[in-house]
């Protein structure tokens, strides 16, 4: 019997969310935002889900767009971060893998490279976030290189937004919409926040990311579920040992937490090395057989404890990370960090169902 931990993927649940982006696009493309091998839930499980449905894919690996195409993708992939070095852009042309365009650097050296074929690009402005882009002043500029080279197929433009409250985008997008205004070219703005907050935003592609995964890009204002999303993502383990405590007994490293009357906890194999984090304090939520509890003391590498007293538990009862019954969003904020993280984090070592 080996240690009981695993995930589960469930693709129906990645496909319902997609599904659901696409009906708040109003008909705007749909993006599907498979980057860090889908979120951590695993590149062509997440693919597969929506071969037939999806409008494109954006990621950042050139092997992960190369894995699409292999597997019979022939919509749009998008290279998020465009290409490194000429080797990526040569094969992101060959492929017909579309890059963000974001760089000096890339523009010379898409200027100097003779391509197998035209590249299809998104050029990226950099409106506000201080990350990747052109200044937007310059965008005419780079539009007239871009075409000069002749080595480019479709042209997009493109922008990301720093802020996930919906008047948060409002000079980004007055930016953008300045420098961009009359190009004709087909824009893309809007992340899983921007698609659910900012119907101005949606232009002619929308890139999701979060949302497909079932987490909310806002869970202080609305959780994942008011918004319609399943979870796709489900963690699991079990109960490896129980304890009975007496007040005073502490608990784990550091001895943070400290029994102030007799309880019953469970010591469950889940650590950080699993990619449960850390930094999750006494009190994070966590299911034991469906039951509500929280979590006790300090999450060490292989394990973490929960209070089971009055539950029906015992040494082999199931135990919910995050997923199904409890969302990640709520174990994230306990640990003081986003959905996003939790899922990449999900380590190598813990055996994965469905797909
Ligand atoms: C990751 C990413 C997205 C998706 O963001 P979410 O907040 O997950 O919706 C969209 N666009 C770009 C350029 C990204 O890097």
């Amino acid at each position: 019997m080996s240690r009981p931990i695993f995930a589960r993927i469930d693709p129906q649940a990645f496909r319902h969310n997609y599904l659901l982006c696409k009906q708040r696009a109003a008909g705007a493309k749909t993006l599907a935002i498979v980057k860090a091998n889908a979120y951590g839930h695993g590149l062509l499980c997440c693919a597969e889900a929506v071969r037939d449905v999806a409008d494109g894919f954006g990621l950042l690996e050139i092997g992960e767009a190369l894995q699409l195409r292999n597997a019979g993708f022939t919509q749009p992939i998008v290279m998020l971060e465009g290409f490194f070095a000429e080797a990526d852009l040569l094969m992101a042309s060959e492929a017909r893998i579309q890059v963000a365009l974001h760089s000096d650097a890339q523009l010379g050296l898409l200027e100097m490279t003779e391509l197998p074929a035209p590249l299809d690009v998104f050029i990226k402005l950099n409106t506000g976030m201080q990350r990747l882009g052109f200044p937007p002043e310059r965008f005419a500029e780079v539009l007239a290189r871009v075409r000069a080279c002749g080595r480019v197929g479709e042209i997009g433009v493109m922008t990301h937004f720093a802020c996930a409250d919906a008047a948060g985008i409002t000079p980004q997008l007055a930016c953008f919409d300045a420098a961009v205004a009359g190009s004709g070219l087909p824009r893309s703005v809007a992340n899983s926040a921007a698609l659910l907050r900012n119907p101005e935003a949606r232009y002619e592609w929308v890139r999701p990311g979060i949302v497909l995964y079932g987490g909310s890009p806002m869970p202080d204002l609305q959780s994942a579920e008011q918004i319609g999303l399943r979870p796709v993502m489900s963690f699991f383990s079990r109960i490896i040992s129980v304890q009975d405590l007496q007040p005073g007994d502490a608990v784990g490293y550091g001895g943070l937490f400290v029994a102030d009357k007799p309880m019953r906890i469970a010591t469950v194999a889940c650590g950080y090395a699993d990619g449960y984090p850390r930094h999750a304090g006494t009190g994070t939520p966590i299911l034991v057989n469906g039951q509500r509890t929280r979590t006790i003391g300090r999450v060490s590498m292989d394990m973490l404890c929960c209070d089971i007293t009055g539950l029906e538990a015992g040494v082999g009862s199931l135990v919910t990370l995050w997923g199904e019954g409890l969302p990640a969003d709520e174990v994230a904020t306990a640990a003081g960090t986003v959905s996003y993280e939790l899922f990449c984090a999900l380590a190598q070592r813990v055996p994965v169902t469905s797909c």
